[in-house]
């Protein structure tokens, strides 16, 4: 099964939440983070970004 990682990019404030929790696939990419793999196999530290975003602009489709 695939998991989809999604951000609304736009709306990111750029905090680094997600590459505290989950540096295996988030990484700064200029001023905004982005996720490395956009599909994963398994959800594993995304769920974590997801979680702590404060503006909740990642979205995960399992
Ligand atoms: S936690 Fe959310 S708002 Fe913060 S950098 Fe990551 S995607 Fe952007």
């Amino acid at each position: 099964m695939t998991v989809k990682i999604k951000q609304d990019y736009s709306a990111c404030i750029g905090c680094g939440a997600c590459v505290s929790v989950c540096p295996d696939n988030w990484k700064f990419q200029g001023e905004k983070p982005k996720p490395i793999k956009t599909e994963v196999k398994e959800v594993g530290c995304n769920k974590q970004a997801a979680d702590v975003c404060p503006v909740q602009c990642i979205t995960i489709e399992e």
